[in-house]
Formats: C-alpha cells, structure tokens, sequence
C-alpha cells in the first residue's frame, strides 16, 4: 500500500486531494502545520510528501530544510501559488523533487505522483489502458480507436483516462469535473457534458453511455 503525506493547511484542498487519493488506492494522512510534518517525516512508512508551502508557523520551505538536513530521501511534491516562481525554484534548491502550482488539476497532481513514484522504483505502473476497442498510451499521450489514431486535447485526454481507469463504473458529473477540472471550477458548469460529446465525435456514440440522472459510464 502506497501512503502519502499531506502536509497542507487548507480544509478543501485536503478533501480534495484526499478523495481523489483514495479513489486511486493510496493511503493518505494529513496535517495543517510545519511541526507535524517535521515530526511524521520520520516516520518511515510513507513513500511521498506533499507539502504546501505556505503553512502556518513553520513554513513549508523550513519543513524541507529540516527533514533534508536530517539526511531524509522521502521523496517531496511541493505546492506552490500561482505565479511563485521563486517559491518554486527555492524549494527545488531545497530538495522538493518535483512542484504542482495552484490552482491545479487533480489528473496532473496524479500524473507527478505517479512519475515520483516510478522513478523511486515503488511500481510497476500501466501505461496503456485498454476498454473496448479504445486504447490510450499515457506515456506517449496517443488515443487510439480500433486501428485508427484519434487526436485528442489535454483535457479530452484527460477526461478519457478518467473513463479508462474506471471502466464499467458510473461517474457523476461532480466527480469528473473535480478530477480533470480542478476544484476551482464551478459546479453547475455544463464543460463535462460538452466534453462527452466530444469523445463521442472522435470514438463513436456508444463509447460513453449516459446514465440518466446519476452520470457517464464507458461499458467495460
Ligand atoms: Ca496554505
């Protein structure tokens, strides 16, 4: 079992990224302050920190100073404000491996994680998912639909990885908006029904099924 640290003061940014988290099978804890992080980075049974710099008390920054300083390899995934650019180059410095900007979709977050987690050698990961006739290459970002290539956008990728990881599944609208939208985006936003129908064009009608009042699904 993977288990992350997430070291971040904000209630919602927590919920969000412990949902999505969970959702993809890891273990999480959290905590809202510099001390605590400190104090559980020495515990050896996680394999990731995320780590807010902007903390209260002890900041972020500190955080990685110290536990750096302690000779600890935890591998760290800092999140930075928007437009932090020295925050970003600091806390690399510091020996972050790798930053997330806020506000930040959770598929991108998802997509660090992985790589962290890969080059630290922890899992085997997939990397092409199959449903049906569609196939998708994470690696090398290509859709393809039977034996033809389809183009797709970020988030029209995005969206598909979604579908893919969760074949069989219903998703609601919330979820999928939350997960390749980001938690900034309004909730009554019609952008995940446009976007189906997007996927539909470029892989066929019956690629996502609609279920009615409760979400999408692409049958298994
Ligand atoms: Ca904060």
């Amino acid at each position: 079992m993977t288990r992350i640290l997430i070291v971040e003061d904000e209630d919602r940014i927590v919920s969000f990224l412990e949902k999505g988290l969970r959702a993809n099978g890891y273990t999480t804890v959290a905590v809202g302050d510099g001390d605590s992080a400190v104090a559980l980075a020495r515990d050896d049974s996680f394999d990731l920190m995320i780590l807010d710099l902007g903390l209260p008390g002890r900041d972020g920054r500190d955080v990685l100073r110290t536990i750096r300083a302690r000779g600890e390899r935890l591998p760290v995934l800092v999140l930075t404000a928007r437009d932090g650019v020295d925050d970003t180059v600091g806390s690399l410095e510091q020996g972050a491996d790798d930053y997330v900007t806020k506000p930040f979709r959770f598929e991108e977050l998802l997509a660090r994680i992985r790589l962290r987690l890969r080059t630290d050698d922890r899992g085997g990961e997939t990397t092409v998912l199959q449903v049906g006739a569609v196939q998708l290459d994470l690696r090398s970002r290509r859709a393809d639909s039977g034996d033809r290539t389809v183009e797709l956008t970020a988030r029209e990728f995005a969206l598909l990885e979604t579908f893919m990881r969760h074949p069989g599944q219903v998703l609601a609208r919330e979820q999928l908006l939350s997960h390749v939208w980001g938690y900034d985006f309004d909730p009554g936003s019609n952008v995940v029904d446009v976007y189906v129908r997007y996927l539909r064009r470029k892989l066929g009608e019956g690629t996502i099924e609609t279920v009615r009042g409760m979400g999408y699904r692409m049958p298994a």
